[in-house]
């Protein structure tokens, strides 16, 4: 036996899935897929095949002459679900499944029309990422086994399917009032990747690559928002390399999707808290769309080496961010991530092993371990490579590194083999073994520093001095710096100054979310009557687990506080994310009583 991988069954001495066909019908009333899925072999096989499986009821397994396969689920891990054990007979090419998924599969959010924008229909979408695309499916649920895929979703009229895959044509479905969507997947992709949406869902023209899809209610917003994507697209292939997925398409979801944005290929998943009518919050779009590069075409070989997909994409982030905007905004992106990489660092203590980037996590739920660290630890590693080479040796070793692993799953070490050959000397000056397997952040951290980012910094020193910003130099400001200014501001102010910072930056109305957020917790940390509504809104609207942590967090500091925050999530709760409920209890866990 041999598992590579933590987090799956998956065995490399058995045979490999190639690709995977898929044939599912989405019952909303049941909250459950049900249909098959079949498994094409990269070689004919025979003996043991094992697959992930989480809340699966397998209902039968055959081979394609249509005999039934031997097969037998293990008993229940916490972490990584049940075991599914096929004996193959000899020369087996492909095995058909039949299944129906659970209503509690993590991998799948069932919203109640209630829960949309638009009121009028139920929505569903996945996010299979890291481990729980064997919610969704019998498969080996490992990055390292990519697979291509063709799908046949079958939903009821008038609901539309997108999938992380080219739309391969519609047609109508085996029973009256269902519509059966095709797709295929011609690039091979980690079982992570595999994503699905279901909704009543439009669709806009951005450019003849790329589509943004949504509720009919936000189509509109969601256009003007990213109407800049195809310049994106451009000045990351000029950094990069060329764009490998022929098309680039989002989806905006309802604002329960727990995170910013997923980088499903050829269907970015987004959160509707990225439509802020001003187009400052595209650096999420521009960070997705990085991951087509890193973490899509180059993705970590296990959750061990997630840095490796988040770290490198933070880094292409900025840098597409520093070529459309100037190496200013740049700057300023890399203060507000040192506050996010301070704050995580506080939060397990700097000595953790969930400080390292290279980390070992057998044994333990990647969602557990999830933070800021491999994400902004990782990007400053390679920041400081860029610094150590020059930057036009390290842009040469990005795009040859890209090169060199498309398509594949590499880990931690492989990426370490290959700089040390490309870039000889420079992996040694940079103490990138200190980097990779010591916790904390190393002494050696690039610093970002620029004229704006002091003055800012410098100005929200002083408000405890009684010095306060003048409306003309407010005026001024862009998005990004006002959220620079409030993350410089202290956590707990008294009542009076919380209403003078509210009055002097007109914060409570503000559709930035980054900037609303910001200003929530200063509110909620401070015990600020005035900002309870509003907190209880976002709370109750928003599943984004970026913003319930430290919302929740700043909620625990007084004893009303405490009360409201209980009183918010007994309510909120019943529309989070499984994902988002499990932050939010991990967090009033720690509450004082
Ligand atoms: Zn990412």
């Amino acid at each position: 036996m041999s598992r590579l991988d933590p987090h799956s069954y998956w065995d490399a001495g058995q045979p490999r899935t190639r690709r995977l066909r898929l044939s599912l019908s989405v019952d909303f009333s049941e909250r459950r897929l049900s249909g098959s899925v079949v498994l094409e072999l990269a070689a004919p096989a025979s003996g043991p095949f094992d697959l992930d499986t989480k809340g699966l009821a397998i209902l039968s397994v055959r081979g394609a002459d249509g005999r039934d396969i031997p097969h037998a689920l293990a008993d229940e891990e916490p972490i990584l679900g049940r075991r599914l054990r096929l004996d193959l007979p000899s020369g087996t090419r492909e095995v058909a499944i039949e299944y129906r998924t659970s209503p509690d599969a993590v991998a799948l959010q069932w919203l109640a029309p209630e829960q949309t924008e638009g009121k009028r229909h139920p929505f569903l979408f996945s996010q299979c990422q890291a481990i729980h695309a064997r919610t969704v499916a019998p498969l080996q649920d490992s990055p390292r086994v990519r697979v291509t895929y063709a799908a046949e979703i079958t939903v009821p009229e008038p609901l539309a399917a997108v999938m992380s895959a080219g739309p391969a044509g519609v047609r109508p479905g085996p029973v009256a009032g269902t519509r059966t969507f095709l797709f295929e997947m011609p690039q091979p992709i980690p079982p992570y990747l595999l994503a699905l949406a279901v909704g009543d869902i439009g669709s806009r023209d951005l450019s003849p690559r790329s589509r943004v899809h949504s509720e009919p209610a936000t189509l509109e917003r969601a256009a003007w928002e990213f109407a800049g994507i195809e310049e994106m697209i451009v000045k990351a292939e000029g950094l990069f390399g060329p764009y490998e997925w022929d098309r680039y398409d989002m989806i905006v979801l309802p604002p329960s999707f727990p995170y910013g944005g997923m980088e499903n290929p050829r269907m970015t998943f987004l959160t509707p808290t990225l439509l802020a009518g001003d187009r400052s919050l595209v650096d999420v779009v521009a960070h997705e769309l990085a991951h087509s590069w890193t973490g899509n075409l180059v993705t970590n070989a296990s959750i061990d080496h997630f840095w490796l997909n988040e770290g490198s994409t933070v880094y292409a982030e900025r840098r597409i961010h520093e070529a459309l905007h100037g190496e200013e905004a740049a700057v300023l992106g890399w203060a507000i991530g040192q506050k996010a990489l301070d704050e995580e660092m506080e939060r397990f203590g700097a000595g953790s092993p969930l400080t390292r980037l290279r980390t070992d996590l057998a044994g333990i739920d990647p969602d557990d371990a999830f933070s800021s660290i491999p994400y902004e630890k990782g990007s400053r590693l390679l920041a400081l490579l860029e610094r150590t080479a020059g930057r036009e040796r390290f842009d040469r070793f990005l795009r040859d590194y890209i090169a060199a692993f498309r398509f594949t799953s590499i880990t931690s070490e492989e990426w370490l083999a290959f700089l040390q050959e490309r870039l000889p000397g420079v992996a040694e000056r940079a103490q990138v073994r200190d980097w990779l397997y010591e916790p904390g952040l190393p002494a050696n951290a690039p610093v970002f520093r620029s004229r704006a980012l002091e003055d800012l910094t410098s100005l929200a020193e002083s408000w405890t001095r009684g010095e306060r910003p003048t409306p003309p130099q407010i005026a001024t400001w862009k998005p990004s710096e006002m959220l620079v200014f409030l993350k410089g501001l202290p956590r707990e102010l008294p009542p009076a100054d919380c209403a003078a910072l509210d009055q002097l930056l007109g914060l409570m109305g503000r559709g930035n979310h980054e900037i609303l957020v910001e200003w929530l917790v200063i509110a909620a940390g401070s015990d600020y009557e005035p900002a309870f509504g509003k907190v209880r809104e976002v709370l109750t609207r928003v599943g984004r687990m970026k913003y319930l942590r430290p919302l929740y967090a700043a909620l625990g500091r007084h004893p009303r506080t405490r009360a409201l925050a209980r009183d918010i999530v007994a309510a909120a709760s019943p529309g989070y994310h499984a994902l988002s409920r499990r932050v939010v209890e991990s967090v009033m866990s720690k509450y004082a009583d």
